[in-house]
This record gives structure tokens, sequence and C-alpha cells, in this order.
């Protein structure tokens, strides 16, 4: 079967994530989005264990569904032409700083588990060496190729895949704190390495560009920190609903089972190109070359993004794509696009209205940014949501890139569409 996964969240018990993060309205969202699974976050956190234990039963092999009674309550706030199937994954994410040859480096993983008592496993011996308890991301002073030799230690079916591998400051390959290689970071298990996160700021393309990563497969996911940012990127496949599915259809590198990748435009996310936030500088990879790594108004250097990091580390020209590489498709958040429509706020009142009507009318969030012919959309009196729509499907998009932690601004509309006006006055 086709569906969605969306494998890398955080709970409400990891730092700046929202209270809402807890499992039912993570199982009413992922159905609004239109994602049957969803990883759990922060499974070595025991407050957000327990409760995972208390509110999941087992479904398909490896994966969880919450309670029927749950359930039942969660779906009242579904309508009807949302409502899906939903499960659960068990995954984690570590945060892990320590130094290697002279440098300190920080860099986070994703760790997924097949079980509760491999998850167990997993959390004692990391409850071991440092404070699971604090934070649902748990940073631990433990060398990145030793978490992967716990994690694989916990059961064959237990995996690592270094997460947002280019974000500057936490990442396998980051600029500030991150390596060159796999090899180098993962050392004489680096074969165990199959898959890395792309993160927000880098797509397929980018990545394709390092012959080093055409073993591995690329994955995305939302790292959401509220129920509402689920599925901003994520992962399509075609197989069986299981958890040993998943990653062997991510494992074999197998197009016709991991199909594609649900992406941001790499512009919109927050390290896309170099800069610094606090003087308002963007810079583009040459500029900072040529100005030397400086910031052209304070003088200090700049955050390098992960375009840059990307053409350092690249061996090949844009365009290649590797022999079994899985698609791709750049999408938008749909509230992003209603507050383009309705020129407001992505957060407002009036497009969060909008939202729920054209879900309710029209089916989950992926099904209407992805599927929806245009035409019907039209038909319902909205025009200039079509015409986003299919400016977003056609990458028609007009990019300011983000940097140095602020978010990239993508526009699908222009000052001479709004012609239509009289018809938003329905909304
Ligand atoms: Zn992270
Ligand atoms: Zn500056």
């Amino acid at each position: 079967m086709r569906f969605v996964a969306d494998l890398h969240i955080h709970s409400k018990y990891s730092r700046a994530c929202s209270p809402a993060l807890e499992p039912g309205p993570l199982y009413r969202w992922s159905q609004l989005k239109g994602i049957t699974v969803l990883a759990t976050g922060d499974f070595t956190h025991p407050a957000w264990s327990a409760l995972l234990q208390e509110q999941l039963v087992p479904a398909e092999p490896g994966l969880f569904q919450l309670k029927p009674e749950l359930a039942r309550q969660q779906d009242r706030d579904v309508p009807a032409s949302c409502r899906a199937a939903a499960r659960f994954l068990l995954e984690a994410e570590i945060s892990c700083i320590y130094k290697r040859d002279g440098k300190v480096r920080k860099v986070h993983h994703l760790v997924f588990a097949p079980s509760f008592e491999t998850a167990a496993r997993i959390s004692a011996s990391l409850g071991a060496i440092g404070n699971i308890r604090s934070d649902g991301r748990p940073i631990l002073g433990l060398d990145s190729r030793d978490l992967l030799r716990i994690v694989r230690e916990a059961s064959p079916e237990a995996y690592l895949v270094p997460a947002h591998a280019w974000t500057p400051h936490f990442a396998v390959f980051g600029s500030e704190s991150g390596f060159d290689s796999l090899e180098e970071c993962f050392g004489d298990l680096a074969g165990e390495i199959f898959a890395v996160e792309t993160g927000l700021s880098s797509d397929p393309p980018m990545n394709w560009r390092l012959s080093a990563l055409d073993r591995v497969a690329l994955i995305s996911n939302s790292d959401a920190h509220s129920p509402e940012k689920l599925g901003r990127e994520a992962n399509l496949f075609d197989c069986e609903l299981s958890y040993d599915a998943i990653f062997s259809a991510i494992r074999g590198r197998d197009p016709k089972r991991f199909l594609k990748t649900l992406e941001f435009f790499p512009e919109e996310g927050k390290y896309h190109v170099d800069g610094h936030r606090k003087c308002e500088v963007r810079l583009e990879p040459e500029e900072t070359i040529r100005r030397k790594g400086l910031c052209p108004s304070c003088g200090r250097p700049v955050t390098i993004g992960v375009l840059h990091r990307v053409e350092k580390l690249a061996d090949r020209k844009k365009g290649k794509k590797p022999a079994g590489a899985a698609d791709f498709e750049h999408l938008i958040p749909l509230k992003e696009i209603l507050g383009q429509v309705l020129r407001v706020g992505a957060g407002s009142v009036r497009v969060d209205a909008l939202y729920h009507r054209l879900l309710a009318r029209f089916g989950n969030e992926f099904h209407i940014l992805r599927e929806l012919p245009a035409k019907d959309l039209e038909k319902e009196g909205l025009p200039l949501l079509a015409l986003a729509l299919e400016r977003m499907r056609k990458g028609e998009v007009e990019l300011q890139p983000g940097f140095d932690g602020e978010y990239g601004v993508i526009s699908l509309l222009a000052k001479k569409d709004f012609s239509h006006q009289d018809q938003l006055a329905l909304f």
C-alpha cells in the first residue's frame, strides 16, 4: 500500500516543544495531514515512554496505534473526509556532544526501535552514560560511533540515522561541529549507516552532489515541535505496513518501495545560505568566500549555511541522479499558502478557518497539496488558491533563502495576481 511516513518528531517533553504533543492530538493531526506512520519522538524519556505504553497498543509488526477508546474521542474532531488509519513507530533523537581530534563535535542522531523492549534496552544503556530524564532529546557526552554501537547491539532491528545532516551547529556534516564524511564520524562502523536525513535546508539534488552518499538513502522528516508542523517533510512508501517493510525499503534503496520524499523548497529552511541574523546579513556562498567568511556589518564570522557546506564537500556537478535514489517533490505547508492567498499571517484565525473548511470539503492536507485538481478549487470560488497550488507544483516560486536560523520566504503570488479581491470577501 502507498502511505506517508514522518519519522522524526518530538514530544511535549523536549525543550521548546508544544504541550499539545501527546498521543491523542498526534493521532488526530496525522489524519488531518495525511500521515499513516508517525514517529513517536523521545522514546528515551521515561515519562513519555510510560505515556506511550499506557495509551498505545500493538498494531502491525513494529507499529502501534492509539487505544480505541482514546481514538474515538479524537475522531470527533476529525472530519469524515480525513479519517484514516494512523500508526506510531518508536523513535528518539540523541544529541551527542564530545571531543574528537581536538575539536568539539555536536551531532544529532535519530534512533529507531521495533519494540518497547528494544527501546528500553537502548534507554538503559544511555541512562548509564548521562541524563535522559530532563529532556526528551537528551544531550550526552557520547561519541557518535559509540551510540551507533549501543543501538546496533540492542537489536538487529534497531537503527541509527544521522539527523538533519547539514545544519551548521548539530549535524554530522555541519559546518560548525561536524565531520567531512560518514567514515570520519563513525569509523569502523560507518558501513552500518544506510540513510541520512536531509533536513529542511537541503533537498535530494543537493545531496546527490556527493558521490560518497550514493550508497545511502535520503530520508526527510518534519522534526516537528508542534502538531501543526507534522509532515512538513515526509517520505512516501509503497510497501507493506510494518516497521520491517519500511526499513527494508529504505535500506534496500528500492525506488519501487521507497518512492519519494516530500520536501520543503530548501531555500525555505533556516540554514540554507550563509549570514548573520543579528546583523540581518544574508550572503550567497560565493560572496561569503569573497568576504573571507566575515560579516560585512560587524566583521565577525558568519554562520556557514547548508548550500555552502554542500558546495565544499561536493565532488560532482548539479544534475546527476544516482541509481536507486528515491524521487522528490517540493511542497509548501497549506497554511502558508493560505496566508499568501488571504494576505494575512499563516497563523491567523482566518487562515485557520479556511484550512479546516478545505480539509472537511476535500480531504487531508497532503491530498490537497499534491493531488487535488486545481479546477476543483476554482469551482469552490478560490481561483487564487488554485493558481498558487499550480505554481507550487510546477516550482514557479520566488525565493528569499533562509540563513543563520531565519526561515526563508517562498512567494507564490505577485501583486498583479490580486484582481480577484472581491471573491476573497467570502472568507
Ligand atoms: Zn535535531
Ligand atoms: Zn554581523
